[in-house]
């Protein structure tokens, strides 16, 4: 049986990732501090025999024995890794240094939650690996974006300096049931407006794109990367093409809830990138013909009927 760590495991992808793996029977430590995520998240598992819930925060040393580690623990909404900028950096970097270390002292196999934000406001259009990217460095976004791309420098020098098998999967927007309902991301904030009767937030013009991929896909593809051979290290990117911009995605949350919100426009943050979009010709090649299967209206429609249950 393997032994699996997730970090950041009761966060939102890290609870169905950890629901996954149990299911094909793995043995599951998730370790993770609550900054963002919750015990709730992991209710479920809680007392099955393959699981064990840890609290550790991840920019300390951990000293466990496990075959793969999949490292998510970092906050992920603006929101959230902006309150503590520098507490974001650390668990990025910290973070990626302990696991690494993790992973070379019991030669396990090592996965990083990248991101697409390491392509910052992109000047190239879909976004391919091989693009490297228009970050601002001292920005409102930088802890989060930086400390994700030095994240992938060290796991890459871990790969070149110390022969360790590592998997590096960039992820573009990704939605699904237990999102936080005040993680400030766009579409639990869209839901929870739209069911509460509360005016729709969209910031600038509203011609700002996303590409939003369900969390059933991604956490398929992430379990697809582990199991590529130690040859192929990505990073890869993750996402689902299909391209909207904020006011098609307020159109559609309208219509999907029947709720009678109005839209309301507010300023753009700072460094707000302008379009998104995922090239996954990589992923289909190397991840056995992966693609996404979950379009947005029925992972909006999973995702809204979530929210129903925990929003008064
Ligand atoms: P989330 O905030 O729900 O999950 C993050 C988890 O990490 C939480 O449970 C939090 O408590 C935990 N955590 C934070 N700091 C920690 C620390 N120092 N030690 C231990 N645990 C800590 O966010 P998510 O959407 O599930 O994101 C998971 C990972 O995927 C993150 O690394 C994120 O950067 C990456 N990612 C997510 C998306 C997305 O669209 N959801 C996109 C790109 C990358
Ligand atoms: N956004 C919005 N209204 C909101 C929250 C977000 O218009 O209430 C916009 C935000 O400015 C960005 C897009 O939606 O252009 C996606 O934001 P999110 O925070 O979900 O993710 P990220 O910017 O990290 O891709």
């Amino acid at each position: 049986m393997q032994r699996v760590l997730v970090t950041g495991g009761a966060g939102f992808l890290g609870s169905h990732l950890c629901d996954r793996l149990i299911k094909a029977g793995a043995d599951v430590l998730c370790v993770d501090n609550f900054y963002t995520g919750s015990r709730r998240n992991v209710d479920a598992l809680i007392g099955h025999k393959a699981f064990e819930l840890m609290r550790h925060d991840v920019c300390f040393p951990l000293y466990v024995e496990v075959d793969q580690i999949y490292n998510l623990a970092c906050p992920a909404s603006p929101i959230h890794y902006q309150h503590d900028p520098v507490q974001t950096t650390k668990t990025s970097v910290h973070g990626a240094i302990n696991m690494l270390g993790l992973a070379k002292r019991v030669k396990a196999k090592i996965l990083q939650a990248s991101t697409s934000e390491v392509y910052g406001d992109p000047e190239v259009h879909p976004q391919v690996e091989s693009y490297w990217g228009r970050v601002n460095p001292i920005g409102i976004r930088s802890c989060y974006d930086e400390g994700k791309r030095c994240a992938e420098t060290l796991f890459f020098d871990y790969w070149r300096q110390h022969q360790l098998r590592v998997k590096v999967v960039r992820i573009f927007n990704t939605y699904g049931p237990r999102m936080h309902p005040n993680d400030g991301r766009v579409v639990s904030n869209f839901i929870v407006q739209a069911l509460r009767g509360n005016d729709i937030t969209i910031y600038g013009s509203g011609q700002q794109t996303r590409s939003f991929c369900y969390v059933d896909d991604l956490v398929e593809a992430m379990i697809r990367m582990m199991a590529t051979g130690d040859d192929f290290t990505g990073p890869v990117n993750i996402g689902n093409p299909s391209e909207f911009t904020m006011i098609e995605l307020a159109e559609k949350i309208l219509s999907l809830t029947g709720s009678k919100s109005k839209l309301v426009f507010e300023p753009l943050p700072s460094d707000d990138p302008k379009q998104r979009r995922p090239d996954i010709s990589m992923a289909a090649e190397k991840l056995g013909g992966w693609a996404p299967r979950v379009g947005l209206e029925d992972g909006l429609r999973e995702t809204i009927a979530y929210f129903r249950t925990v929003v008064a």
